[in-house]
């Protein structure tokens, strides 16, 4: 299992998208939210987008490997998504903030674990803010996040800083052919 992790914003989801492309077998356990769809979103794709009570009724049924508050919402890896590939001996990559990521870390040792920084801080602010599709407030909770995020990079067994993206989608892909070559 590989772990992505690191700030919002860092480019995370760009990075695995570029993965999929090259690596066919990789596949993305989706996780659930309580946050609002985007409107790029599709439900059962980037997310299984649950209502409060379906969520918590997940929890109550033990169906989460982890789960975290996050910028005032909930998110969580479902067992049944990293099952689901594990059973058919294909590699799954998890996207997760640094609170999960540590969680499973600590539940998984084998899992290998990847950062993914942001050229600078004040590229991250633009970036959060580029995207243009989170108000105000929640720009300023994923920023602060964002920054306690960065202080653990070192945690992670990689760190893939995201200046340029070719350069970062290079290194990245160099990591997971290594790690998944040797599973
Ligand atoms: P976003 O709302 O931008 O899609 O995601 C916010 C943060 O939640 C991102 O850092 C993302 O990686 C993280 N996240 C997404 N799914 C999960 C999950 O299942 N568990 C945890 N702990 N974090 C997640």
């Amino acid at each position: 299992m590989i772990i992505v992790s690191g700030p919002s914003g860092a480019g995370k989801g760009t990075l695995i998208r570029r993965m999929h492309e090259r690596f066919p077998f990789l596949r993305t356990a989706i996780s659930a939210t309580t946050r609002p769809m985007r409107p790029t979103e599709k439900d059962g794709r980037e997310y299984h987008f649950l209502s409060e009570d379906e969520f918590l009724a997940h929890v109550a049924d033990g169906d989460f490997l982890e789960h975290v508050i996050y910028a005032g919402n909930r998110y969580g890896t479902l067992r049944s998504e990293v099952d689901r590939h594990l059973h058919h001996g294909d590699s799954v990559v998890l996207e997760i903030e640094l609170r999960g990521a540590r969680a499973l870390r600590d539940a998984l040792p084998d899992a290998v674990t990847i950062f993914i920084e942001p050229p600078s801080r004040d590229e991250l602010v633009r970036r959060l803010r580029a995207r243009d599709t989170e108000a105000e407030a929640d720009i300023q909770v994923r920023l602060a996040e964002s920054l306690v995020e960065l202080e653990a990079s070192q945690e992670f067994n990689y760190q893939v800083r995201n200046d340029d993206l070719d350069a970062a989608t290079a290194e990245m892909a160099r990591i997971v052919d290594a790690v998944t070559r040797s599973s």
